[in-house]
């Protein structure tokens, strides 16, 4: 496969871009080789600067539920274009989209509009702060909510101990104020609302984890975080960026029925166009400047062009029997990998919630971050290559989800699970034996 020109760009911008890339995963550290530079994409495919083509799993990480380019969203882009692409002011599109949101997640009683899911997150987190007048807040390792700060801490050395900074320039006075919790451990947050409950201001959680791969909540684990912050005077945040209008119409909160007191969206809402949202309760909202005493603003907050893509794209999702096409698509996708393993003597994990999934080389159930740090990262990364070899584009990273959209066929599918099974039996014998 020839890779040429995706090679020299990527040269030139390393010159120009710190590592190449403008976001880390896509640097392909995780599994080594130099990322493909993409021209063009429509469908279920993307097609790279020397003319490759690929069935794509990555949809820009999950905003793409209808495929690349589809009709209605393109369509909808081009009319707000013509009629002026930034107005700093308000439209109708903010309210259109906000209308749709608020129809599918009632429990978004008040919205606003942001440019990514880092700053809807980092936007509830201060007003969960503000609301309660507490300091700390509970996360879940694994589960990532962008790059605020006060994300960016990981568990320190005990299982109560505060967060330490994850990342350089994040303070450990910031990082000290969160409390990294493992998922899906009922204890550990019973633990942690006993010894820290009136500090605490809030627990964000994604219902579904998609960052660590995707891992489903253990049963009750969702409604004990709705009891355990209800009965603390604590807010529960989910970061539905990933599994808004992704896993349901309604999101993870509707699949559960817990109700958060706050919401994080992005991806899916605008369309493939930067744009996130963070929304709840009336009360909480009403603190919000201009109303309220918590500060939030952006100067492309509301951009005409993402509201319209993403009130076009939810528009199709809102179509019948939508949900279950995808469902479909990517149980069908399941089975081929699964027996793709089985052939090939591969011991996997496979997660799924909807189009939403995951392959884990892993001989034991995966849980939480310890239990997918268990994977077998070599493996991946030479399945990875293997499957990019065979016309398949998958995340680079093994604790990535992979995205179905309405635009895979079953031809599509077919053709992974082809590329899977001839990628597999390509693996160390060692890998398929399960050894
Ligand atoms: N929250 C979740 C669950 C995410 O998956 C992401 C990004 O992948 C974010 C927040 C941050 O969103 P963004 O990359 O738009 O800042």
């Amino acid at each position: 496969m020839a890779l040429r020109r995706s090679r020299s760009l990527y040269q030139t911008a390393c010159d120009l871009i710190p590592g190449g890339v403008d976001s880390p995963v896509r640097a392909f550290r995780a599994v080594g080789g130099t990322p493909l530079f993409i021209a063009r994409a429509e469908g279920s495919r993307i097609y790279d600067a020397d003319g490759n083509e690929y069935v794509d799993y990555v949809g820009s990480w999950g905003a793409l539920i209808l495929g690349h380019a589809p009709a209605a969203v393109v369509g909808a882009v081009e009319r707000a274009a013509r009629a002026g692409t930034s107005f700093g002011a308000p439209s109708r599109y903010e309210n259109e989209l906000a209308e749709l949101i608020r129809h599918a997640m009632p429990a978004l009683e008040r919205l606003r509009f942001v440019n990514s899911g880092t700053e809807a997150c980092m936007s509830a987190l201060r007003l969960a702060r503000a609301f309660t007048g507490r300091n700390k807040v509970v996360k879940f390792a694994g589960c990532y909510h962008g790059h605020s700060d006060s994300m960016l801490a990981s568990a320190g050395s005990g299982p109560l101990t505060l967060g330490v900074p994850d990342s350089a320039g994040v303070l450990p006075a910031v990082a000290g104020e969160t409390i990294v919790l493992p998922y899906n451990d009922d204890a550990a947050v019973t633990q942690a609302f006993k010894a820290y409950g009136t500090d605490i201001a809030c627990v964000i959680v994604e219902p579904i984890a998609g960052n660590m791969g995707v891992i489903n909540p253990k049963p009750g684990f969702l409604a004990h975080l709705r009891r355990i912050t209800s009965n603390h005077q604590a807010l529960l945040i989910f970061d539905e960026v990933i599994t808004g209008f992704r896993v349901a119409y309604g999101g993870a909160q509707a699949l559960f029925s817990v109700s958060p007191d706050l919401t994080c969206l992005g991806k899916v809402i605008g369309g493939g166009l930067p744009v996130g949202a963070f929304g709840g309760r009336a009360d909480i909202m009403a603190r919000l400047a201009p109303d309220g005493d918590v500060y939030q603003a952006g100067t492309l907050a509301g951009n005409p062009l993402a509201m319209a893509a993403g009130a076009a794209q939810l528009r199709v999702l809102g179509e019948a029997g939508v949900y279950a096409r995808l469902d479909a698509a990517a149980a069908a996708l399941e089975r081929g990998l699964r027996d793709a393993a089985a052939a090939q003597g591969v011991a996997l994990q496979f997660t799924r919630a909807g189009s939403l999934w995951s392959m884990f080389f892993n001989q034991s159930p995966v849980v939480d971050l310890t239990s997918v740090k268990r994977s077998d990262s070599l493996a991946f990364a030479a399945y990875f290559h293997a499957m990019l070899q065979r016309g398949v584009y998958l995340a680079p990273s093994p604790f990535e989800a992979g995205f179905v959209s309405l635009a895979h066929s079953k031809a599509d599918i077919a053709r992974t699970v082809d590329a899977a099974l001839q990628s597999l039996c390509a693996l160390d014998a060692g890998v398929r034996s399960g050894a």
